[in-house]
């Protein structure tokens, strides 16, 4: 009996001494996951950093599978209650969705245009087994977003009114195709005309093409921009001095928290501790960020009121 006493006390001590963990865990929703990397390393490799030189962090995961348990674990932990996630291997992607059910948006990532194809993509779609479009990361192989190669993804993203993420910005993993004239966001605005109904977001909000995104998220409204890698792969300076920059122009209830955790499933936690650390964020700014205003995007309680 005693020991049970004792037992009791200490697990109701137990969340106090982990605040982090214990009491104040709001949802999250994390809109840029990948099921890997485009980048070919060895486990245990750190992930990359800029500018260089700089110290590179965290230990890349060794099998899909072991990046699928940690990934799991770490939304787990930060109460990461929905995930877009983006991958090539269609079949990677479903056994990521019968692990967790519900957890994940499935989503094909678009490397070379030319080697996917939209007319699978549409049936899936139509059987809701996939539920948006990219990443679309053609800029790793030089490809602008106003490419024609790209106009069928598109046209099927806001056929099936699903969301697209796009890696259009300056920054890049280092292969040797990626071009940073390739991300400038005014090239996406031919695509913001031609498809008024897209939902669309961008990786990095643009990173750093500040003016140009903050010129295109004016005109558009319907554009979105995450807060994904720069949280974690740039100095926290420069982060902060973007995101400072975005909220000041007004755009703080359009910009989505996102991993980019890739094969670093360790980036989960400091891309969240970025955001919550922010100072000069309020407590409100840092709840839209994490999760209502992906929860917008998403349509997320339209969805629900339709289920009812
Ligand atoms: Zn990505």
């Amino acid at each position: 009996m005693k020991t049970l006493k004792i037992l009791s006390f200490l697990l109701f001590l137990g969340p106090l001494s982990v605040p982090s963990l214990g009491q104040d865990r709001p949802p999250i929703i994390d809109m840029h996951m990948h099921i890997g990397a485009p980048l070919n390393l060895p486990a245990g490799a750190p992930a990359p950093c800029l500018p260089q030189p700089c110290i590179r962090k965290g230990q890349a995961t060794a099998t899909p599978s072991d990046n699928l348990e940690k990934t799991l674990e770490a939304m787990e932990r930060y109460n990461i209650v929905k995930g877009f996630l983006s991958g090539l291997d269609l079949n990677e992607l479903r056994k990521w969705a019968e692990e967790a059910p519900d957890r994940f948006i499935l989503s094909p990532f678009i490397h070379e245009p030319e080697k996917a194809d939209p007319e699978e993509l549409r049936q899936q779609l139509e059987a809701k087994s996939l539920a948006g479009i990219g990443e679309i990361g053609s800029q790793l192989v030089g490809i602008a977003p106003n490419d024609p190669r790209l106009e069928p993804y598109f046209a099927l993203a806001e056929e099936f009114d699903v969301p697209v993420l796009i890696h259009t910005e300056g920054i890049g993993p280092p292969v040797p195709g990626f071009r940073s004239a390739a991300g400038s966001p005014l090239l996406l605005e031919e695509v913001m005309v031609s498809h008024p109904k897209l939902r669309i977001f961008v990786e990095n909000t643009g990173y750093p093409y500040l003016d140009e995104m903050i010129a295109m998220m004016y005109q558009y409204p319907q554009l979105y921009g995450d807060l994904s890698t720069i949280t974690w792969i740039i100095p926290r300076s420069a982060f902060y001095d973007y995101l400072k920059r975005l909220m000041e122009a007004g755009l703080g209830k359009r910009l989505m928290f996102g991993s980019d955790q890739m094969r670093w499933p360790e980036m989960i936690g400091k891309g969240v501790e970025a955001i919550k650390e922010a100072d000069f964020l309020t407590g409100d700014q840092k709840r839209d960020i994490l999760h209502d205003n992906a929860a917008n995007f998403l349509q997320m309680d339209s969805e629900s009121k339709g289920q009812q």
